[in-house]
């Protein structure tokens, strides 16, 4: 018998506990999923599901663990833990991927369409303003991984002329992929419409500071569902002020929940969202987190491992 501990707060252990145990017991792994309140001597634990909300931060009692397997995507906040000796693996969840889709084609859609002209008009102002079509507005998406590159292939599929750009070079059918410092020039030069899905890591800390803003084309649009430290907050403002950047949808920040006395609530050019473009959704992800166990126990490769050495 496998012992599975979920390390989280309440939430996690709700939704997780009960599907994960009967996911194993279908798939003939048998298991004790406990939480962390439930007292065994943490050598004999195997797998530990980790969300980085969790009080645990020392990883060293957990001599016998496999796996480390986390339930978020970013893996920001445990990546540099030098208690982890365990492999890391990172969440990737349809039901995520799912979200983030949705969630970014909303808020491209929004701004491509100037959806928000059109609906708070007062004064029976009848202003016929015939927006572009997709295939006339260039969009970038920065981050080519299991979520830009879903992105990357909707938005493309509704016309836009999209560009991806990643560390390393990809080929994605119907999307014009960049790597390199050559490419990211390149691609925000292009970008009327900027996402950005690149994780936290030390490479990527303010990529868009006020030099990399200014590449991009008069009146670009910026969404961030990535992380809030890929941005320079201060850059942003200044670009927003000027007018050089039309604006700028943000889900993520440094600080989490966003201060209410931060500028970016009260700036009439940020559309601030309370980091809600896409969740690990238990239902699917139980069956991912599933499949890694079966494989650890069966000495096969675990999926989705995280590069300690890169950050992601
Ligand atoms: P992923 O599969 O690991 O993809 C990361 C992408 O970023 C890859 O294409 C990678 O390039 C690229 N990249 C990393 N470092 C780079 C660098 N220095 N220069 C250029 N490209 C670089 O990650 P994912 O699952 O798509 O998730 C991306 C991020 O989304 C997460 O890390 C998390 O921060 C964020 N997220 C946010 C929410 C939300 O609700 N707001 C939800 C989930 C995730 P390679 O392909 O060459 O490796």
């Amino acid at each position: 018998m496998i012992r599975v501990l979920i390390s989280g707060q309440r939430v996690d252990w709700d939704e997780y506990g009960e599907p994960l145990l009967a996911a194993l017991t279908n798939a003939g792994i048998e298991a004790e999923v406990i939480h962390e309140r439930m007292p065994r001597a943490p050598e004999t634990i195997d797998y530990i599901i980790y969300a980085p909300w969790s009080d645990m931060k020392d990883f060293s009692p957990f001599t016998g663990a496999k796996a480390v397997i986390n339930l978020w995507a970013g893996v920001e906040d445990v990546v540099t833990n030098d208690s982890l000796k365990a492999p890391l693996v990172r969440m990737v969840d349809p039901g995520l991927t799912g979200g983030m889709v949705e969630w970014c084609v909303a808020h491209a859609l929004r701004h491509h369409l100037g959806i928000d002209r059109d609906v708070c008009r007062r004064n029976a102002v009848w202003d016929q303003c015939v927006p572009p079509l997709a295939r006339e507005r260039p969009l970038t998406i920065l981050g080519l991984g299991v979520l830009g590159r879903a992105v990357a292939e909707a938005l493309s599929s509704l016309g836009f002329p999209v560009a991806g750009w990643s560390r390393s070079a990809k080929d994605v059918p119907g999307v014009t992929c960049l790597s390199g410092e050559g490419g990211l020039v390149e691609a925000l030069r292009r970008a009327e419409l900027l996402i950005l899905l690149l994780p936290l890591t030390p490479a990527t800390e303010e990529l868009m500071n006020s030099e990399r803003l200014a590449l991009l084309p008069k009146g670009a649009i910026l969404i961030n569902p990535g992380r809030g430290p890929l941005i320079d907050d201060d850059a942003l403002l200044a670009a927003l002020d000027s007018g050089h950047i039309a604006h700028a949808t943000l889900d993520v920040f440094r600080e989490e929940p966003l201060p209410g006395d931060h500028p970016f609530w009260a700036h009439p050019g940020i559309t601030v969202t309370p980091h809600v473009a896409s969740a690990t959704r238990p239902d699917t992800a139980v069956g991912v987190i599933v499949e890694n166990i079966r494989r650890g126990e069966s000495g096969k490769p675990l999926l989705h491992l995280v590069d300690r050495r890169l950050g992601y």
